[in-house]
C-alpha cells in the first residue's frame, strides 16, 4: 500500500509516534555490556538460567509468593512457556478442560488441542456490540471445578483491551478457592496497563487463595525483545514437592521441540533487572510507552464521541493495553483498509500503539 497516510494497525508490536518498533534504551545497554563481557555463548540447560527465572519470579509476582514455592524455567517467549504449562498439566491431569477466552489470543486454542487437551471457551466480550461480558465468564466459573483449567490473561486482554479490574480478581480468586479449578495466568504486557505492579494484582490476588497455579511470561513486548523469544513458565504450590514434580516434567516436553532456550535476551532481561539504574531506565520507558498507548486511547474516544455525537464508543474506556477492539463487521474492515488505508484485524482488533496523535 503505497498511500501516504497509510496505519498499520494489525500486529501486536509496540510502535512509537513515527510507526518505528522503538529499542529500549536499557535494553541496547544491557546488550552492548553483556556482548562485551560474556564469556562465551554455551548451551544453557533445558531450564534455562535459573537467576533470570528467579528474576521474572519477583517481577511476576511482586506482592511476595504467600506460602508457595515457584519454580519454573526460561523459555524461547510466552508462547513456548504455554505449552509446556499445557504439556505438564496433560501429563498430570490427562483428562482436563482447558477454557480460553472468546474472543481470545489466537494461539491458545491450537496450543491447547496440540497439548492434546479438551477445549472450552468463555464468553468474554460481545464482538457485535462491544458490550463486556464478564458477569457471564464469573458465573460460569462459579460452575467449574478441579478437572477445569482456566487461562487467564493476567492483564492487558488480547485482543479486546477489556479490563478485569480489582474487585472482578477478587471474586475470582474467591471462586478459584471454592471451586478449585486451575488458573493458568498468561502474562505477556506487564507494565503497558497500569503498571508493573498494578497489571500483576490479578496473578496476587490468585496466589493469596488458591493451593496451586501455572503462570507464563513474556518479555517480548515489555522489553521489546521480540525476535529474541525471551519468556518463562511458572509453576506455584503450597506443596512444593508436587512443584518441584511439576519443573521435572519441563525438560522431557522441551525435549523434542526446542531442547534448550535462546539465551541472549534472558541476559539481558537479567541484566536489567538485577542493575537499580537499568532497572530505573527500564521502568521510565515503560511508563513512557503506556502513557503514549493511553493516551492515545483517550484522544480516540474523545474525537469518536465527538464524531458520532454518542456514546456508543464509551467502551473504549474499560480497556488497557496495546489493543481494542472493535464491534466492526468484517466489511466494515475492509473499508477501513480499502477507503482508509487503515489495517485492523478481521475481527475489529486494532493495536492502538500503532495510530499517532499527529495528522
Ligand atoms: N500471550 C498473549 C496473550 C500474547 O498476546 C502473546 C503475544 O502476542 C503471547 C502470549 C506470546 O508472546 P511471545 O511472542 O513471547 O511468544
Amino acid at each position: 500500500d503505497t498511500r501516504a497516510e497509510v496505519c498499520d494497525l494489525t500486529v501486536g508490536i509496540y510502535r512509537d509516534e513515527s510507526g518505528a518498533i522503538p529499542m529500549m534504551e536499557a535494553v541496547r545497554k544491557a546488550d552492548m555490556e553483556l556482548a562485551q563481557t560474556r564469556p562465551d555463548k554455551g548451551y544453557v540447560g533445558p531450564l534455562g538460567d535459573q537467576e533470570y527465572v528467579q528474576a521474572i519470579k519477583n517481577l511476576a509476582l511482586p506482592g511476595g509468593f504467600h506460602g508457595h514455592t515457584v519454580e519454573g524455567a526460561h523459555t524461547p517467549g510466552g508462547s513456548s512457556a504455554l505449552r509446556l504449562a499445557l504439556d505438564v498439566i496433560k501429563m498430570a491431569r490427562p483428562d482436563a478442560r482447558v477454557w480460553v477466552s472468546d474472543p481470545g489470543y489466537t494461539n491458545h486454542a491450537p496450543t491447547a488441542i496440540a497439548a492434546g487437551l479438551e477445549l472450552c471457551y468463555y464468553p468474554f466480550f460481545d464482538a457485535r456490540s462491544g458490550a463486556s461480558r464478564k458477569k457471564e465468564f464469573i458465573a460460569l466459573l462459579s460452575t467449574l471445578g478441579e478437572n477445569d483449567v482456566i487461562v487467564f490473561h493476567g492483564c492487558c486482554h488480547n485482543p479486546t483491551g477489556l479490563k478485569i479490574t480489582n474487585d472482578e480478581w477478587q471474586q475470582i480468586a474467591m471462586l478459584a478457592k471454592l471451586q478449585k479449578f486451575f488458573p493458568l495466568l498468561d502474562t505477556a504486557y506487564q507494565g503497558l496497563g497500569e503498571g508493573v505492579v498494578a497489571d500483576a494484582y490479578g496473578a496476587n490476588c490468585l496466589l493469596q487463595k488458591v493451593d496451586e497455579l501455572a503462570l507464563t511470561y513474556s518479555c517480548s513486548k515489555n522489553f521489546g525483545l521480540y525476535s529474541d523469544r525471551v519468556g518463562a513458565v511458572l509453576f506455584a504450590g503450597r506443596d512444593g514437592g508436587a512443584v518441584k514434580k511439576a519443573q521435572a516434567q519441563i525438560a522431557p516436553a522441551a525435549r523434542p521441540t526446542y531442547w534448550v532456550p535462546p539465551n541472549n535476551g534472558a541476559q539481558i532481561v537479567k541484566k536489567i533487572l538485577g542493575s537499580d539504574e537499568l532497572k530505573a531506565l527500564w521502568e521510565n520507558e515503560l511508563t513512557a510507552m503506556r502513557n503514549r498507548i493511553n493516551s492515545i486511547r483517550a484522544a480516540l474516544l474523545e474525537s469518536l464521541k465527538q464524531v458520532s455525537g454518542s456514546d456508543c464508543y464509551d467502551f473504549l474506556a474499560q480497556q488497557s493495553g496495546m489493543f481494542s477492539m472493535f464491534p466492526a463487521t468484517e466489511a466494515q474492515m475492509t473499508q477501513l483498509r480499502e477507503d482508509y488505508a487503515i489495517y485492523g484485524l478481521p475481527d475489529g482488533r486494532l493495536n492502538v500503539s500503532g495510530m499517532k496523535m499527529s495528522k
